[in-house]
């Protein structure tokens, strides 16, 4: 018996305030919804194509790829399904199944498992632990001895989760690129968490690639998307074509995101250069919000202090007690915020976690704390 499969809209940003990290960033303008709904059908990107995506000149993917290559002082840029697929493409291009790879504690699963996929031996840099989880820069340097000792030769990358996903530290790149310059290692900065938030220089932090996530922080939904940048001298090597399609680059399988992803990305970028001159009152925003938070008692912020970032991992022993006793258990603090009409922190979770303050106003994070406060103070 087959059943009808049933689609809800989804409201989530008209209807909540919504403090999920992953999506934060991603929130499409109206007018980038506009482009959406007309690139909505298939390979619309492909009007007229010119043998490959990134060179295609209606729309202007191709002029978009150099403005992203500048906004991040790389020399150029490709489209990708996302910033895991751009990490993948170059440890492809570039390394030999066996060789060593180097890479911070804090990085994502994609990180990790994109070096699995290329066959790559993992090092990995150690973090300080609790509570500031802190990747230091001068750990490079041991580590990729270390990886030299250990395989006779120099590890064929070294990888730096710019800002990472668990507890938002932001790490000074500049430190680990000039490491990796000194050794001669090629250094992938992966910016998901930063490029599209924050500004980035890539040629300041002397950085070989740099990958970005559209989805997360270019507020650009609709699919998933992203960019690889590079320096001129990695082109022959992560650029390379087919011997067969001398258009086609292999590392993408000739074209990547050929749609409305695409398009989003684009259509949202004077938007996103924008945003980014901001980034200032976002750390200030997030500052206020973090020490809103820890006034509340037995709340604390982990990772770096002061704190660099929107995306803000807590540790709650105030939740977690009331957790203890409460007949829902974990599940109260999300039932009770989804009655407030906050979402985005996800359900069960007591004893820590995280939450992103970007883009909202300051007053949205004002009834945030009130609703906090008022959830402590009846439930303790
Ligand atoms: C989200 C995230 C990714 C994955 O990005 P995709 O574009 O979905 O591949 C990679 N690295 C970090 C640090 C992330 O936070």
């Amino acid at each position: 018996m087959s059943k009808d499969i049933r689609l809800e809209l989804r409201a989530r940003e008209e209807l909540f305030i919504n403090l999920e990290p992953l999506q934060r960033g991603g929130i499409v303008p109206a007018e980038s919804r506009k482009i959406a709904t007309s690139y909505i059908d298939g390979y619309s990107t492909c009007d007229y194509c010119l043998g490959t995506l990134h060179i295609i000149k209606k729309p202007p993917i191709c002029d978009f790829l150099t403005e992203a290559a500048d906004f991040l002082g790389m020399d150029m840029a490709i489209l990708t399904h996302g910033c895991r697929e751009a990490k993948f493409a170059v440890m492809h291009a570039i390394t030999e199944p066996g060789q060593a790879i180097v890479v911070d504690e804090n990085r994502h699963y994609t990180s990790y498992v994109a070096a699995e996929r290329a066959g790559l031996k993992i090092y990995e840099v150690p973090s300080m632990g609790y509570p500031e989880f802190k990747i230091r820069p001068e750990e490079y340097a041991s580590t990729i001895e270390k990886a030299k000792k250990e395989n006779g030769e120099l590890p064929a990358l070294a990888l730096l989760t710019h800002v990472d996903w668990t507890y938002g530290n932001l790490v000074d790149a500049e430190k680990v690129g000039k490491i990796c310059q000194e050794y001669n290692v090629p250094f992938l900065l992966n910016t998901a968490y930063s490029s599209g938030r924050m500004p980035i220089n890539g040629k300041r932090f002397l950085a070989d690639f740099i990958t970005c996530s559209g989805h997360k922080s270019w507020a650009a939904g609709a699919g998933v998307v992203g960019i690889l940048a590079i320096r001129d001298e990695w082109k022959g090597k992560v650029l390379k074509a087919s011997q067969k399609y001398k258009v086609k680059p292999i590392e993408i399988l000739g074209c990547s995101a050929r749609g409305t992803s695409a398009l989003v990305l684009m259509a949202s970028f004077p938007y996103v250069k924008e945003r980014v001159k901001h980034w200032d009152e976002e750390v200030e925003k997030a500052r206020w919000f973090s020490g809103q938070m820890e006034s509340l008692g037995e709340i604390r912020q982990l990772g770096d202090k002061p704190h660099n970032h929107d995306l803000i991992r807590f540790e709650t022993p105030a939740i977690d007690k009331i957790a203890q006793k409460h007949k829902r258990r974990g599940y109260f603090l999300y039932e009770e915020l989804l009655k407030r009409k906050i979402v985005g922190i996800k359900a069960g979770k007591t004893k820590s976690f995280d939450l992103s303050t970007y883009g909202l106003t300051k007053e949205q994070l004002g009834y945030v704390i009130d609703i906090f406060k008022d959830i402590i103070n009846k439930l303790s």
